[in-house]
């Protein structure tokens, strides 16, 4: 049976590639990073020595790259001509619709089946293998993913065309950054009107203002299910990554001449957190850069 080439095994693909190995599939990976290469051996790889070696005569090909112009380089430099027509290409890595349909592209003129697979969920997801993935490509592409990445995640989702799935991704990232913000403002101002913030998350999550950044991911410490606000922002969501996708949906707004005031806002105040040295914390940190009231000196960003 041909093996599995899983080309990025970082802080997401190590914990992804490790499931699909505890399912009994032959995974051939390479990372240019030798601390990566290192955990994937201890996961169960087969180590290969560069991207071309790994897809030799794969069946499956898996990418999890930092961002577009990786996908880019990786797909048209060692992976096209050097993979057997026959192999599906899945990229999983967030990047801009345009990179992700101009490599699809590519891929069906030389043949290829590929999708795209952005996820939903971070690093404790990917390695408990509870990530949703959006998937963009052909209902044929789509069918022949879904047995690989359900080894990866508890939900697989048929988005559309080619690029559908980095546009779903990064809509509803843009919907929760945005969602995020409104959330700490809403904290902030309820605390300066007196409010108790336990009390006002029980009336907010049974009442209209309910969302998932408040319900789920309470920006705030001590205050409904434990999130990464109750260990000082650490583990989670980076706000760097959320910077990246909001920059993303940004790129495709303009593009597709689409009016996006409040995701532009979102964007505008990530990137000012990340300036202020908020990058590695949880993007619920950004409650620290709105208020002053909760910014513990020694946390400050
Ligand atoms: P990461 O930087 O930890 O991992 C990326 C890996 O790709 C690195 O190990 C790097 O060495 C490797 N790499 C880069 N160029 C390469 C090349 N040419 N050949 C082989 N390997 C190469 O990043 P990550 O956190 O694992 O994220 C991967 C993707 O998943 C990104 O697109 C990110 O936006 C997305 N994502 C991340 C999270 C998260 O919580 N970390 C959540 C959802 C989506």
């Amino acid at each position: 049976m041909p093996h599995l080439a899983f080309i990025g095994l970082g802080n997401m693909g190590g914990g992804m590639a490790a499931n699909l190995v505890r399912a009994g599939i032959e995974v051939h990976a390479f990372d240019l990073s030798p601390e990566a290469m290192r955990r994937a051996a201890d996961a169960g790889c087969k180590l290969s020595g560069s991207t071309a070696e790994a897809v030799a005569d794969a069946g499956v090909v898996v990418t999890m790259l930092p961002a577009g112009e990786h996908v880019r380089e990786v797909y048209e430099a060692s992976v096209f001509g050097a993979a057997p027509a026959s192999a599906l290409l899945i990229d999983c890595s967030t990047i801009d619709v345009a990179t992700a349909r101009a490599v699809e592209g590519e891929a069906a003129s030389r043949g290829y089946v590929m999708v795209d697979a952005p996820v939903s969920g971070g690093i404790a997801a990917a390695e408990a293998g509870t990530l949703t993935f959006m998937v963009g490509g052909s209902r044929e592409g789509f069918d022949r993913a879904v047995p690989v990445l359900e080894r990866m995640g508890r939900a697989v989702i048929h988005a559309g065309d080619a690029g559908a799935g980095q546009a779903a991704k990064i809509c509803n990232n843009m919907l929760l950054g945005a969602s995020m913000v409104a959330t700490c403002e809403a904290f902030i101002l309820a605390r300066k009107l007196g409010l108790d913030p336990q009390v006002f998350f029980d009336i907010s999550s049974q009442a209209s203002g309910q969302n998932w950044s408040m319900t789920t991911y309470c920006p705030l410490p001590g205050v409904g299910p434990e999130t990464p606000a109750d260990r000082d922002y650490d583990g989670g969501f980076a706000a760097a990554l959320m910077l990246k996708d909001l920059r993303l949906a940004m790129a495709a707004a303009e593009d597709a001449h689409a009016y996006t005031p409040m995701g532009a806002r979102a964007a505008d105040l990530y990137a000012r957190f990340s300036d202020l040295g908020g990058s590695a914390k949880d993007f619920s940190a950004i409650i620290k850069m709105l208020d002053d009231t909760w910014r513990a000196p020694q946390a400050q960003p």
